[in-house]
Formats: structure tokens, C-alpha cells, sequence
């Protein structure tokens, strides 16, 4: 009778074929967020003043946020003591299965040789890679427990090569940091975990502190506190630090056709509206009847209301729809133009549909690939743009933590061959100094016959 009695959880259902394109993109609109600059109004004194007061200031915060008023040092340093990462066989098997796949796949990434390319006879470019020394990473606390975000940000690190990685995560109430993190910061090895959250972690990791080490690069996730300030510090010319991209609730977009199985397509709409209510889940429908349609709101709501977090998940579903469309082209334009963070396609020759993908954070093909595995522990990165950037960004992978190095070397001929444009060019830019340093070379060549 509870069940009866409890209200419907539905997605709204819109029909592509009646409905206009501006109402569309309405539909298709992110959950709104809390104005910018009301954000950095709250993010920027606490970064100025964490920047000015240290460990001080920053002990000060997690006092006040996370009520961790026995904590009385920021910083816990490797190599970390056993008794912090104290964990069942069961976790300790999950994370070290995960992490070797997410090793593996990120280690694919890396480039064997660097690119070396004879433009011109006696002009040689090349490209090569070198890790970014030093990166902090972000690991959000709050209620929620996210090793697997540990992983996906500490592994690559690790890949790379980076010199010193620190991480940071809001402590729990009681100073103490939980044990997965700790496990995955020592497998990946981590230098540091710092022990704070917001605005003001990362204004520690992009200025250093006494006990904080600056790093050059800033990634992971976070509420928008944490994102606000990440967006300070990267424009701030003071702080000389990088940061990943920008980061929004997380969202996914399910395409699914007649032949999907409704419970599946439920259940992944389902394990993403529970991250919070201001996530957001898009089912695209091709070619359903109104009965398979059915089927699938059905299961949603049985599987809704049996969840822990129910109550997450109807906030989410309460700005999520439905669209209705008659083919798999109409899906994939409508996919592009939303660029989703997540992309199930539950769709009978879901890999051939791959080809038609133009934005989005990263693709799950087929019924047996929930998004999940993706979170987890398949080997992709789980750290993906949101809220649309999946048109210009990419997801955290291996080039995350490296820079690219170009470098020229020309032989006498070469310089021959190409001097001419050079200095033509600086002539036409009127930078004298610069077309000088050919013509100097070219003259010298000529009066020692090279
Ligand atoms: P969080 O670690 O991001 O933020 C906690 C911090 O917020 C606190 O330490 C505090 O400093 C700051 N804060 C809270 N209220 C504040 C206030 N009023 N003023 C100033 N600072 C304040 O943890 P969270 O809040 O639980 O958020 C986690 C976020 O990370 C969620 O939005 C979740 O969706 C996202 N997330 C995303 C991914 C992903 O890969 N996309 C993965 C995991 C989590």
C-alpha cells in the first residue's frame, strides 16, 4: 500500500516530432546553478586568506566547515601508517582490480617515441612529453566516500610520472580521513593528503603553505565552492597554477531502443540521478511503442522508490525527461547538441553507432556495459566534462598530467631553405632584431663557404 500510496516517480515524456526546437532546447537546459558571483563573493576571502595565514588560516576552515576541531596539523605525510588504511579483503581486492586496470589503460596512453618531422630538407620539429611535476588533487568528501575518484586521479599521476602528487579531501568530523583514500593515495604514491576541502584546499595546493606543498596543476572534482576556486587560482597570475576544466553535477544521456531491456535502461538512468538532485538523466527513446515506453517508466519508479536515496533521486528525475524520436540519426543530433558527460547507447548495433558520436565525455556501448563500470573499475577515466564542455574538452586522461615540448633543429641547408620566408615575414612585422638573425647566419655561411 506504501507503494500505491507514494507519488509516481516520473520522468515528463516529450514527443521530438511535435515539438519545436526552441522548446527543446529549453527541455535540454542543465539545472540551473547559484549564480557565479555569488560563489566567488564566497570563495575569494577565504582564498586571500588562506593565501596570507597558512596552515592557520586553513586549520581555521576545516574547524568551521568540517567541524574538525581536534584536527592540529593540515598535512598527512607518506609514507602513511598501516593503521590509517585498515580495510577489508573484499575493498582491498576491489580497489587493487581497479587500479589495474586503470593503470593499464592510462599506460596504453602514453607516447613510446616523440614526433620528429622533416618539414623542409634540414629542418627537423619534434614533439615530445614531460610530466607536469607537481599536481594536487582534489577528492571530495562531504558525505560520500570516493576512492574511486582517488584512483582516477592519483593512477594517471602515477602514469606519468609526476614528481610530487598531494592530495586533498575534506577531513570527517572527527580529524580523521577514510581509509580508502588513504590506500589509494599510498598505491599511487602519493608525497601528501591534505586535509581540507573547499575553496580552501585548493587555495593551499595553488600557493603552498608551511606544511602544504604548491603544486602547478590542480584536478578533480568538487561542489562549486571547490570549482569556483579552482577557476581563481587559475587566473591568477600569482598562483602559476593549471586546473583541469571546469566541473558541473554530473549528468548522462541513455539511447535506447525496442529491443533494450527496460530494466537495464531504468537502472542506469537510476545510478545517476542518485549523485544529487541537481544531476540530471536524458532517455532518448527510438522508435518506442507507447507499451515499451511504459515499460520502461515502470521500472524506473519500482526501482526508485526501493533505493536508499530515493529522495536524491526524485530531485534529479524532477528536471530529467524523455524524448521521443523516430530514428538513431535524430538521437545522435540531439546527443551532440546536449554533449552529455555520460553516454549509454543500449541500441542493437550499439558499436556501429559509435562512429555517429561527435561530443560527449565518454561512451558506454551496448547492454552489458552499464556506466558503472566506467565509475569503477573498466579503465576508463571517470572524471568527465559537464554541463556541455564535452564540446571542447576531454575527460581527465593521461595528457592531463603531461606537457608537450616542441623543439627545431636545422641544419645549415635548412636554415638556406627557410631564411628567406623568415625574414621577409619579420620585415613585414618590422621586427629588424629578429630577420637579423638569419641574415647574420646566411652572411656568415657565404664568407666561410658553408
Ligand atoms: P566537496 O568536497 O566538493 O566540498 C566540501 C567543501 O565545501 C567543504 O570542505 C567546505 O569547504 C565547502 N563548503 C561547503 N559549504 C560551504 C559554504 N557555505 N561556504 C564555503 N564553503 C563551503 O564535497 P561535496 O559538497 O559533497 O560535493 C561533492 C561534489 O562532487 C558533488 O557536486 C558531486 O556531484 C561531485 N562529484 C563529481 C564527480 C565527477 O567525477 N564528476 C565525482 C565525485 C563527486
Amino acid at each position: 500500500p506504501s507503494e500505491l500510496n507514494s507519488e509516481r516517480i516520473a520522468m515528463k515524456r516529450y514527443d521530438v516530432s511535435t515539438t519545436s526546437e526552441a522548446e527543446l532546447r529549453e527541455v535540454l537546459q542543465r539545472p540551473s546553478q547559484k549564480s557565479s558571483e555569488v560563489i566567488m563573493g564566497i570563495v575569494s576571502p577565504i582564498i586571500k586568506d588562506v593565501r596570507t595565514g597558512g596552515d592557520k588560516a586553513l586549520l581555521g576552515y576545516t574547524h568551521k566547515f568540517e567541524k574538525a576541531t581536534s584536527l592540529m596539523s593540515p598535512v598527512l605525510k607518506a609514507p602513511f601508517p598501516q593503521s590509517l588504511m585498515s580495510l577489508s579483503p573484499e575493498t582491498i581486492e576491489a580497489i587493487d582490480v581497479s587500479f589495474e586496470n586503470i593503470r593499464k589503460f592510462h599506460a596504453a596512453q602514453k607516447e613510446e617515441k616523440p614526433l620528429r618531422v622533416e618539414t623542409m630538407p634540414g629542418i627537423v620539429c619534434s614533439r615530445f612529453a614531460r610530466p607536469i611535476e607537481r599536481v594536487g588533487l582534489y577528492i571530495p568528501g562531504g558525505t560520500a566516500v570516493l576512492p574511486s575518484t582517488a584512483l582516477m586521479l592519483g593512477v594517471p599521476a602515477m602514469v606519468a610520472g609526476c614528481k610530487k602528487i598531494v592530495f586533498a579531501s575534506p577531513p570527517r568530523a572527527d580529524g580523521s580521513i577514510s581509509p580508502e583514500i588513504v590506500y589509494a593515495a599510498h598505491k599511487t604514491g602519493a608525497e601528501s593528503i591534505v586535509l581540507a576541502g573547499g575553496a580552501q584546499a585548493v587555495a593551499a595546493m595553488a600557493y603552498g603553505t608551511e606544511s602544504v606543498s604548491k603544486v602547478d596543476k590542480i584536478l578533480g572534482p568538487g561542489n562549486q565552492f571547490v570549482t569556483a576556486a579552482k577557476m581563481y587560482v587559475n587566473n591568477d597570475t600569482n598562483a602559476g597554477v593549471g586546473i583541469d576544466m571546469p566541473a558541473g553535477p554530473s549528468e548522462v544521456l541513455v539511447i535506447a531502443d525496442k529491443e533494450a531491456n527496460p530494466a537495464f535502461v531504468a537502472s542506469d538512468l537510476l545510478s545517476q540521478a542518485e549523485h544529487g538532485i541537481d544531476s540530471q538523466v536524458i532517455l532518448i527513446a527510438v522508435d518506442m511503442s507507447e507499451q515499451e515506453l511504459v515499460a520502461i517508466e515502470d521500472e524506473l519508479h519500482t526501482q526508485a522508490i526501493a533505493l536508499p536515496r530515493v529522495d536524491i533521486v526524485k530531485g534529479a528525475i524532477s528536471h530529467s525527461v524523455t524524448l521521443q524520436v523516430k530514428n538513431v540519426q535524430e538521437a545522435m543530433r540531439l546527443s551532440n547538441e546536449y554533449a552529455p558527460e555520460h553516454l549509454i547507447l543500449q541500441l542493437k548495433d550499439a558499436a556501429s553507432v559509435v562512429d555517429l558520436v561527435e561530443n560527449a565525455g565518454s561512451v558506454f556501448i551496448g547492454q552489458w556495459t552499464p556506466e558503472s563500470v566506467g565509475d569503477y573499475s573498466a579503465g576508463v577515466n571517470h572524471s568527465l566534462p559537464t554541463y556541455g564542455y564535452a564540446k571542447q574538452y576531454s575527460g581527465v586522461n593521461l595528457g592531463s598530467y603531461v606537457k608537450h615540448i616542441t623543439s627545431s633543429n636545422l641544419t645549415a641547408q635548412g636554415l638556406r631553405n627557410v631564411g628567406g620566408a623568415v625574414m621577409q615575414l619579420a620585415k613585414v612585422e618590422e621586427l629588424e632584431a629578429h630577420r637579423r638573425a638569419v641574415s647574420i647566419r646566411l652572411k656568415y655561411m657565404d664568407e666561410n663557404s658553408i
